[in-house]
């Protein structure tokens, strides 16, 4: 049916559907694969929407740490037992995992696997195009793009855009530059990475190497800063050939592949449901504040929706995995960066130097109870992390105010 112009002047599609997906990437991607799969959705029409297409996206690599079977685990191209973190003086920990380990999963495997499945299902079709407006008014969903017009009973978004911040606010930004070199001699043992290792320079911010040795001669490192700008690409080029120089002593490796990322770290609370546009991924608040760490929170919120439905046919759960109590963490510990009296480096150094790995994992998951809060808070300077706290709290007091 046609029913107006498109941006270029042609005719203008419209469709309606039961579900839209506004962004095919992790969450759009996982959410879909994991409902189809449950085969909770099969007798829905659904109608995917990305501006991407598969070959076309940005390569990323999802790391995440578990001590349970998730949906994604075929997925996994490299697993590691064995974690270090290094000071930024070199003193290492090898750290206490008690059950957990480290994943990796290439994006491209994971697009191209879902994109797969999902083709083969006769109720999903795609478009490939711009989306220009989300909009939502009683129990209906609109998206424009400029071929189509779409019109659906849900939607979920996960198409991030930078939200309008309060005053008080904290928006870091984690960035980074990861290369993943091959080499003709071994490097690193293959089961051991480095989780943090703060042996670079700190004159950008909060900065460490993240090092993930995939075989004996191919490893991948990146250079990643917490800060509120990025920095130009060859600075992040500079440090990482001097930590492959310096600390890993390598001089000769071809680049196989390399990625660039942006992560936002803040406290800004995201809508998750307005009207029946729901909110998933990064823009639905699942990327955790402290570390930009995104995928094990949003496959959890995943579960919750999917739990929602098949127990009452609408995706409205109540519960957050990431509750009101660590986003207040991550507030104060995004406070204290923004003060600059306690510097990240040695932040992170006195977290993992005096807590067990796993009572962090545990923090960081949104899992662990109030006494291991207080455990792993307590290893961090009192007067720093109370004056963290005051700030939150005067803050969401003048938030509460307006
Ligand atoms: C390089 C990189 C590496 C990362 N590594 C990790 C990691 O190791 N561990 C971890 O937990 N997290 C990691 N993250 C953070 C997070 O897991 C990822 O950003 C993840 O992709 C977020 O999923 P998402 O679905 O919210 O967003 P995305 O995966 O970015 O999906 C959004 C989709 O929307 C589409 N889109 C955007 N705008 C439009 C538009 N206007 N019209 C149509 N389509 C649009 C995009 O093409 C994309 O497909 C990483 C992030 C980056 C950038």
């Amino acid at each position: 049916m046609v029913s107006g112009y498109g941006m270029e002047g042609g005719l203008k599609k419209s469709r309606s559907c039961d579900i839209i997906i506004a962004g095919a990437g992790l969450a759009g991607f996982s959410l879909l694969y994991r409902a189809m799969q449950a085969g909770h959705w099969k007798d829905l029409t659904i109608i995917v929407v990305d501006k991407c297409t598969t070959s076309d996206r940005p390569t990323k690599n999802w790391s995440f740490w578990k001590r349970s079977t998730g949906p994604f685990d075929h997925l996994i191209c490299k697993s590691w037992n064995n974690l270090s973190f290094f000071t930024n003086s070199g003193v290492r920990k090898d750290l206490d995992l008690n059950g957990y380990s480290y994943h990796t999963i290439k994006s491209q495997d994971f697009y191209t696997h879902c994109r797969a499945y999902l083709m083969g299902c006769k109720n999903i079709s795609f478009i490939d195009d711009e989306i220009l407006t989300i909009t939502t008014e009683d129990v209906q969903c609109f998206l424009d793009t400029a071929s189509h017009s779409l019109t659906s009973t849900y939607l979920f978004n996960s198409i991030y855009t930078k939200p309008r911040l309060e005053a008080e606010t904290q928006y870091f930004l984690q960035h980074f530059k990861g290369l993943l070199i091959k080499t003709s001699q071994p490097v690193l043992n293959p089961e051991e990475a480095y989780l943090m290792d703060f042996r670079t320079s700190q004159e950008h911010g909060t900065s460490f190497f993240y090092t993930l040795p995939m075989a004996a001669n191919a490893v991948f490192v990146e250079y990643t800063i917490f800060s509120k700008t990025v920095i130009a690409e060859r600075e992040y080029d500079e440090k990482l050939s001097t930590y492959l120089r310096d600390v890993l002593k390598v001089r000769e490796y071809e680049v196989a592949e390399h990625e660039y990322g942006v992560i936002p770290m803040t406290d800004h609370i995201f809508p998750r449901f307005q009207g029946n546009i729901i909110n998933i991924g990064s823009a639905g608040g699942d990327t955790r504040g402290a570390t930009g760490y995104t995928f094990t929170n949003m496959q959890k919120t995943i579960s919750s929706i999917l739990t929602c439905w098949s127990a009452n046919g609408n995706p409205f759960f109540h519960s957050e995995n990431i509750s009101l109590k660590h986003k207040i963490y991550d507030s104060c510990l995004l406070n204290v960066l923004n003060s600059g009296e306690y510097k990240g480096n040695k932040i992170f150094e006195d977290l993992f130097m005096r807590s067990k790995a796993s009572t962090i994992f545990a923090f960081l998951d949104a899992e662990s109870m109030l006494l291991e809060d207080v455990s792993v808070i307590a290893s961090l300077k009192p007067w720093a992390f109370l004056k963290g706290m005051t700030a939150v709290l005067s803050s969401r007091f003048k938030s509460f105010l307006r």
